[in-house]
């Protein structure tokens, strides 16, 4: 019998930073992860610590815009070491994601810092301060600077990872290839108390104080298989991403096009393949109305797309790709994005859906409050088991096909 004070389903970031967050406040904690680490909306995310400023351009200037907008400042403290948890060794892809307004909010960018809607930390910039994708370029509109890191998500579920990793007598990662059932133990008169899963070579028992299920689109299956009578319900909103390889040197992109409207019709974030290949990755309105094209259609799209916006950009000597991925979100009546994270309890079992990456922190220290209310404190010794290492999961350019 497997025992800790935590068991966690799921390593995307939700997953990886509540276990991290529950280690670092004293619990012993198991992470079972039926895939590969690194989840599979998180690694195909764009890695930008949002401020809410593509919502605030809707003039949604709500409470969890002003919520999220707090997170970028609690994430730079985790990069410099002095915030819930040390991200030091973190690489950050930019320190700036901006905002290229080439429609009516081009004129009104001004008053919409000055009025608080952008964060302060938000500036216009000048031709002279251009980031190098736009130098020397012309560019209609204007180009604000937001206060919007964007980091290297390998490396954040790297370092997450590695904290586990460091503590064997305290955390343990498990791959489950098998469906999860819960243990039910009445005579603690608990209404469930642990899992337990068959695996080829043996059976495993884990008893958990607290089991949080943070496993994306895949809470759905997990709680109907856990055989809870009411689950919560959860929503899917489905994007066709496309990435862009270059094949000779290009420069880095991090920006949301907002060109007609209020929502960016491109947003575009830079990486890089295995090989070095810098990788554009293109989001925003295009993947979002993506969903009904054929990938060749989306990839002509795109094209078109960068085209308009990009014309100096050459496209020869490029490989594409698209990468169909949904978000996994707790139900809303609109079907619209849900305006918060989610952490419900059902009994023992917590269910979790932080709705953006960028909102995880916040959902970590939420339930970790809760529990410190509720006296839930770290009393059980991990018993750790012998089992495989987990996998690393992979970016989208790095393992969907080219074209
Ligand atoms: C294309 C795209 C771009 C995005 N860009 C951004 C962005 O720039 N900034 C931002 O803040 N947010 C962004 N988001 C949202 C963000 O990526 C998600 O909110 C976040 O990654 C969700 O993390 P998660 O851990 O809940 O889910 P996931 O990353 O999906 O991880 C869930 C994990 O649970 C595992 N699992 C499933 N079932 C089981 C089971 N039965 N047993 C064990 N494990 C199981 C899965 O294998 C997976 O590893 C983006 C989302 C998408 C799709």
């Amino acid at each position: 019998m497997l025992t800790a004070d935590v068991a966690v389903v799921g390593a995307g970031i939700a997953g990886l930073w509540m276990a991290n967050a529950v280690l670092k406040a004293g619990y012993s904690v198991v992470l079972l992860e039926s895939n590969s680490i690194g989840g599979i909306q998180t690694l195909a995310s764009q890695g930008i610590i949002h401020g809410g400023t593509k919502y605030a351009l809707k003039g949604q200037v709500t409470g969890s815009a002003q919520a999220i907008s707090r997170m970028p400042s609690l994430w730079q403290a985790c990069l410099q070491g002095t915030g819930p948890l040390d991200l030091r060794g973190v690489r950050v892809n930019s320190d700036r994601h901006y905002l290229w307004t080439k429609g009516r909010f081009s004129g009104a960018i001004k008053g919409l810092i000055s009025r608080h809607v952008l964060n302060s930390d938000s500036h216009l910039v000048s031709p002279s301060g251009y980031p190098d994708v736009f130098q020397n370029q012309k560019i209609s509109g204007s180009l604000c600077a937001l206060n919007e890191t964007v980091l290297d998500i390998k490396s954040l579920v790297q370092v997450l990872v590695r904290f586990l990793e460091d503590q064997p007598s305290r955390a343990q990662i498990i791959p489950v290839n098998a469906t999860l059932a819960l243990i039910q133990d009445r005579h603690q008169n608990q209404e469930n108390s642990g899992l337990t899963w068959e695996a080829p070579d043996q059976s495993y028992h884990l008893s958990a104080q607290k089991i949080i299920l943070a496993a994306g689109a895949g809470n759905e299956k997990l709680l109907t298989a856990l055989c809870h009578p009411s689950p919560p319900k959860m929503q899917q909103r489905p994007l066709k991403m496309v990435w862009v390889r270059f094949l000779e040197p290009q420069a880095a992109v991090f920006c949301h096009v907002v060109d007609s409207g209020s929502t960016p019709a491109l947003t575009l974030t830079a990486h890089e393949d295995k090989l070095g290949h810098r990788i554009w990755y293109l989001g925003g309105e295009l993947a979002e109305s993506g969903v009904t094209r054929s990938d060749t259609a989306q990839i002509q799209q795109a094209q078109g797309l960068l085209q308009t916006h990009f014309p100096w950009i050459s496209q020869t000597h490029t490989q594409w790709g698209v990468y169909p991925v949904n978000r996994a979100e707790p139900w809303s009546a609109t079907g619209a994005r849900p305006e918060h994270f989610y952490a419900e309890p059902y009994g023992n079992l917590l269910v979790t859906w932080p709705t953006k990456l960028t909102l995880v922190p916040a959902m970590a220290a939420f339930i970790l409050t809760q529990w410190r209310s509720e006296g839930i404190v770290p009393q059980t010794a991990l018993t750790p088991v012998s089992s495989p290492k987990p996998v690393l999961g992979d970016y989208p350019w790095d393992v969907s096909t080219k074209r």
